[in-house]
């Protein structure tokens, strides 16, 4: 059976897998794995990008592009969080700028063409992946196209499900159970407010905010183990229970929503300090490697930047080259710290919800949990 040589395989065709692979390019002969046949239809949630974005999409040399599309500047962000007297903020000491609210298909399409206009090679539809460890890198077997591939370098870029490291053995340190149930509305004429909206309430938080192509997102997030979510999974029961809040139902009245969705969505992280004992030449990014709770906004900056930092490993001679998987470790530890800090203040914020279990688990999640 003919066996293809690659330099690095990637599992995974979201923007992190996207942006690494044409970061590799031309220098490496670069196969993406991707699970799905084709990209999922309608609006997807996951729209707001920060500024600092620019300068990863200019490394990538799709910034210009991206500036062409139909994403829009986003707006001020007004929220009821520390106290219940809304806070108005702003971007105009962000030296950053304000960022985007994303057309976020659109988004991904860029990413996907261009990984395939600089060469990178793309198989999708791969459901059944066996994966063996050799002396000298990886196998990638497909069933039932019986194609068999290998390379040195081997990449979880799967999202927040890890799937390759947690066949390989690697453990999680962080699984969060937050959960994020959610829908689009279509927006009427007259609703032009810009702002993103966020909430705090005793089971969770909500946010709304208008998207490209006339659409309003508007999710709550709450926990996986509370009974609540059961409740809410029928937009009627969802609208009403979303308009108790003054704050949100002065937006929302009377639109009309499509059918609810579900997302995992919490803090999920890998056991970043020993990535190598999944073997020799494997790396996780994005998602996979540390995914971020939707508070941040930092989960698709974090896929470009991780892809930055894993090509610029890959580059440095990673996987022979030790001192570059020690660089990449560095970073992300540091990013994970940084990260935690931040989420433990914004958790800490609701003391009003303190006694209520969710918030009160998630004050727990501190960098020092998870040395
Ligand atoms: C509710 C919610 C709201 C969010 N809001 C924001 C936001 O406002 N701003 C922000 O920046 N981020 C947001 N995010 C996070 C953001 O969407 C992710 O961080 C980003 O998509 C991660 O990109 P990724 O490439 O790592 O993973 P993904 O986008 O998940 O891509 C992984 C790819 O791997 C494929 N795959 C999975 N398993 C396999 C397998 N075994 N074999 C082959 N292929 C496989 C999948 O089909 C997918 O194409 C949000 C997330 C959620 C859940």
């Amino acid at each position: 059976m003919p066996v293809k040589e690659w330099d690095v395989i990637i599992v995974g065709a979201g923007l992190a897998g996207l942006a690494l692979a044409r970061l590799l390019r031309p220098r490496c002969r670069v196969l993406i794995l991707e699970r799905r046949v084709k990209p999922a239809d309608g609006p997807r949630i996951g729209e707001s990008l920060p500024g600092a974005a620019s300068v990863l999409l200019q490394e990538l040399g799709l910034l210009e592009r991206f500036l062409s599309a139909s994403h829009r500047v986003r707006g001020s962000a007004l929220s009821i969080w520390d106290q219940e007297t809304p806070i108005w903020q702003d971007a105009l000491r962000d030296p950053s700028g304000p960022g985007w609210l994303l057309d976020r298909r659109a988004f991904d399409q860029l990413l996907y063409e261009g990984a395939i206009e600089a060469g990178v090679t793309i198989h999708t539809g791969c459901r059944q992946t066996e994966i063996t460890r050799l002396n000298n890198g990886w196998q990638v077997h497909l069933s039932p196209e019986e194609t068999t591939h290998k390379a040195p370098v081997l990449i979880d870029a799967s999202g927040r499900s890890s799937a390759i490291a947690r066949a390989l053995g690697l453990k999680r340190l962080a699984d969060d159970n937050l959960l994020c149930l959610y829908t689009f509305l279509k927006c009427r004429r007259e609703d032009k407010d810009a702002t993103l909206r966020t909430c705090a309430d005793e089971h969770g938080w909500w946010y709304t905010v208008q998207i490209p192509q006339g659409k309003r997102v508007l999710a709550y997030h709450l926990d996986s183990t509370d009974p609540l979510w059961r409740q809410l999974r029928y937009p009627e029961h969802f609208l009403d229970y979303a308009k108790r809040l003054p704050f949100i139902a002065d937006i929302i009245q009377e639109q009309s929503s499509e059918a609810l969705k579900l997302h995992p969505a919490g803090t999920a992280m890998l056991d970043i300090s020993n990535l190598s004992q999944a073997g020799k030449g494997f790396l996780a990014i994005g998602d996979a490697l540390i995914t971020f709770d939707p508070i941040s906004s930092q989960g698709m900056f974090h896929a470009l930047a991780t892809a930055a930092s894993a090509a610029k490993a890959i580059k440095a001679g990673f996987p022979e080259n030790k001192k570059a998987l020690e660089s990449f470790q560095a970073e992300m530890l540091n990013v994970c710290q940084r990260y935690l800090k931040h989420l433990h203040i914004t958790y800490s914020g609701p003391e009003r919800f303190s006694h209520h279990p969710f918030w009160s688990n998630r004050c727990e999640m501190t960098p020092q949990a998870y040395r």
